[in-house]
């Protein structure tokens, strides 16, 4: 996969003794700026009719809307061709405003991978990224613009956090690709069949819009996209009591944990948010989520040179694992996806396959993750960072 939770950064970073030092603080509270305008994603049914009552149109065209946007994919009212003629433009204004502009796409690996840079209605950059498979399309979405938990390998964490992206904003990016698979616009026409919140930001620190999207996304049409929630990942890099919270909800989603060390040391400087929640309160939070709703959870652990691939920490990692989730738990190894000018760099490869057989000895699954997307600038917040640069007064991260 491109998407990764765990990118290369372009930023030049301070190191300290162990090579690694980030001097951002983490920022859970977004910015309250540039909220995009009310998209019919963000209401409830009640407040979607209530929204139409205001223009003076009948209830029953809530469910029409929503079979329009959400069963046929229609984002413009202009292609709602059900709507009144003289009814679609004040619709399109109160409710299906454009939030996402494409700027750019980018395909590599023979054509399989697409990413694609949007533009918000305040000048934000936000990617996503459809991978095909031959069993599966997946589309890599975000869910923050930036992203305040300050990892230092990480394009986007070095930028900071913009703000939270909206329900609609995050539901957007799923339609948008359902219906370009759909429509043969990326290889044969095919179906959306998975998704995962690996993209920009992080997806727990933003919990509210996401749980909402995540249930348009799982609902069967035409109230949602109809896409398995077990088809659904939600990658956190592990803020516990919000893991915890996503278990008691009604969603039986996947959960991915982007642990990428196990031991606090190393933790606390190359995933800061661990300074609050610790590797134990992480899997604990993990262990949690499993019981709730039977299903495995994927540790992600992106393998880099001589900053934690050494053989005892593989040994620590399975140890920990198998006391914490047991069968429970998947590792997936990322290689680190090197960026030119980034003091990052991925394992060698007889390292890596070390690593593997030493988490498996311990009885848990591992496997390495296939990295799509090398060609392009593959990490999120990689594109948005090129642009940014190429702007005037663009950022530099
Ligand atoms: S949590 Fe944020 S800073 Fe850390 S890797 Fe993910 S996007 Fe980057």
């Amino acid at each position: 996969m491109v998407c990764l939770r765990i990118r290369s950064s372009h930023a030049p970073i301070m190191t300290c003794d162990n090579g690694i030092m980030t001097s951002l603080p983490l920022v859970f509270d977004a910015p309250k700026r540039g909220r995009p305008p009310t998209h019919f994603a963000d209401l409830d049914q009640a407040a979607r009719v209530a929204a139409l009552g205001e223009l003076g149109l009948p209830k029953f065209r809530a469910d029409q809307l929503a079979r329009q946007y959400y069963a046929r994919l229609n984002g413009d009212v202009e292609e709602m061709t059900d709507l009144p003629a003289g009814a679609r433009s004040k619709v399109g204004e109160a409710l299906f405003p454009q939030l996402l502009t494409p700027v750019r796409d980018i395909s590599c690996d023979d054509g399989s991978t697409r990413k694609t840079l949007w533009r918000l209605h305040d000048g934000t950059l936000l990617e996503s990224v459809l991978m095909r498979y031959t069993d599966r399309n997946t589309l890599c979405i975000s869910s923050q613009a930036g992203c305040g938990m300050a990892c230092p390998f990480c394009a986007t964490g070095q930028g900071g956090l913009d703000r939270n992206l909206s329900t609609a904003e995050i539901v957007d990016q799923v339609r948008a690709a359902a219906r370009t698979l759909r429509d043969g616009e990326f290889g044969e026409p095919g179906r959306l069949s998975n998704i995962v919140f690996m993209g920009m930001g992080e997806p727990l620190a933003n919990y509210k819009r996401v749980v909402s999207a995540v249930r348009q996304i799982t609902s069967p049409a035409p109230h949602g996209l109809g896409i398995s929630a077990r088809h659904v990942t939600v990658s956190t890099v592990g803020l516990a009591p919000a893991i915890r919270r996503l278990a008691d909800e009604d969603v039986p989603v996947t959960l991915a944990v982007s642990l990428h060390t196990p031991d606090d040391e190393l933790r606390d400087t190359l995933v800061p948010v661990n300074n609050r929640w610790s590797v134990a309160e992480v899997l604990e939070a993990a262990r949690y989520f499993a019981d709730s709703n039977g299903r495995r959870v994927s540790i992600e652990y992106a393998l880099i040179r001589d900053v934690n691939d050494q053989p005892w920490r593989a040994d620590m990692l399975g140890e920990k694992l198998r006391r914490s989730l047991g069968g429970l738990a998947h590792v997936n190894l990322i290689p680190l996806n090197p960026t030119p000018g980034s003091e990052w760099d991925a394992s060698p490869k007889d390292v890596e396959r070390e690593f593997v057989r030493r988490v498996r000895e311990q009885g848990i699954s591992c496997t390495v993750r296939d990295t799509r997307g090398q060609e392009i600038a593959a990490a999120c917040g990689q594109l948005a960072a090129e642009e940014n640069d190429a702007s005037p007064g663009g950022a530099t991260s």
